[in-house]
């Protein structure tokens, strides 16, 4: 607790948090990751207005100090406590990739899934077939809208989950809409960036109905998110002259890959995406999505492939129902070499975040 007292524009400890605080320690400072969680304030007096989250009438705020203490994943609450709950023990410096039980290099048996999927498809697959036995009700995941841009949304049919298939490298605040999906269904699955994923296991420890609806937490492997306006508009736009409707996909191996529908794909450097990095991204060390029961990425499996963390019940239960069930190729084992690169990753992102 000590540590929260630190926090700018707090005198004492009977100071009561509220939105203020946030926006002077997280959101003014630039360590926003944008994720949305926020706008679980219980009195809905938060929204998102494009990547920042704000208060539409600050004084009805009565300082309830959920959205600093048990949301905003930039506020320094003990990590450690998120994993005694869900993983039993919590990190060393050994679990450069989180605890994991078991993990695998796994692709769709699905051709509608493999032609929009980014990697393996296994992300849509795995929500695909617990949409189908009832073991969930909806998903939240994020839709790519035309120009390239992200929606979060609530999606409970396969068809829809199609449509939200592949990776958008700007943010999608997905746990925007969390709110409402815990107002209307039962049994929920979030899919998420690292950052996201940390935002859930918050609400999930510290806030009962989460806690209770919140059935899976897919994690995505993230190196970071990219701005709206310097990705798409100012290098891919103006400075390439592509057409965003012209564009089929964009991936990231190694470079930033562009695939026109028609034509050679561009290759851009990463170095010179460095200055169109979110400033919050800066401050984070997870690449791997440790908090989630399963975590997905493109590194460490040949393409078309993806790589799988197991790392809890709820994880290992989507996973194996999606092979049951015919939704996903048997798994093989992630090869030495991938497993180095995974940890480079990681290890890397750890450094920088510091
Ligand atoms: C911003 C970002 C950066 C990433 N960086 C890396 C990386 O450096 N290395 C790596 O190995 N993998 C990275 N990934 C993960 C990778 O791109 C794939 O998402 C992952 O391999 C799963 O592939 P799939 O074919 O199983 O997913 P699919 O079946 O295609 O499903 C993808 C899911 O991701 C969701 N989604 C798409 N865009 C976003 C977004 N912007 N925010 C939140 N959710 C989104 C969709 O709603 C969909 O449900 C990144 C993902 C994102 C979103």
């Amino acid at each position: 607790m000590n540590r929260i007292y630190k926090l700018k524009g707090l005198k004492d400890m009977s100071d009561k948090l509220s939105f203020l605080t946030l926006k002077e320690n997280v959101i003014d400072v630039g360590k926003c990751t944008g994720c949305g969680g926020c706008v679980c304030c219980p009195l809905n007096l938060i929204e998102m207005i494009g990547d920042t989250p704000e208060i539409v009438d600050e004084s009805k705020c009565t300082k309830c100090e959920i959205c600093v203490l048990k949301i905003c994943p930039r506020i320094p609450e003990s990590l450690a406590d998120l994993e005694e709950k869900f993983f039993e023990r919590a990190f060393t410096e050994e679990d450069i990739i989180g605890i994991y039980n078991k993990s695998f290099t796994v692709t769709t048996k699905n051709d509608k899934i493999k032609a929009v999927g980014q990697d393996g498809g296994v992300v849509t697959s795995i929500l695909a077939c617990l949409l189908e036995e009832g073991e969930i009700d909806c998903v939240i995941a994020s839709k790519r809208l035309p120009g390239w841009g992200t929606e979060a949304v609530i999606v409970n049919s396969i068809e829809e989950l199609y449509i939200c298939a592949g990776t958008r490298y700007t943010l999608s605040s997905n746990l925007k809409v969390l709110r409402e999906a815990i107002q209307n269904y039962e049994k929920i699955a979030v899919v998420g960036t690292p950052c996201q994923i940390q935002t859930i296991r918050r609400l999930q420890k510290n806030l009962k109905r989460y806690g209770k609806k919140i059935k899976l937490a897919i994690g995505l492997f993230c190196t970071e998110v990219f701005t709206y306006d310097g990705l798409i508009k100012e290098k891919i736009q103006d400075e390439l002259k592509l057409d965003l409707e012209d564009i089929e996909k964009m991936n990231i191996k190694g470079k930033f890959i562009i695939y026109p529908k028609k034509g050679d794909q561009i290759e851009i450097p990463l170095k010179d995406l460095k200055g169109h990095i979110k400033e919050g991204c800066h401050y984070c060390t997870d690449f791997s999505a440790e908090y989630a029961d399963i975590s997905v990425g493109g590194v460490g499996s040949k393409l078309g492939w993806s790589s799988v963390l197991v790392r809890t019940p709820a994880g290992e239960n989507a996973l194996t129902k999606a092979i049951e069930k015919g939704w996903l190729e048997a798994p093989k084992e992630i090869s030495e070499k991938g497993f180095v690169i995974l940890k480079k990753l990681s290890e890397k992102k750890k450094t920088r975040g510091k």
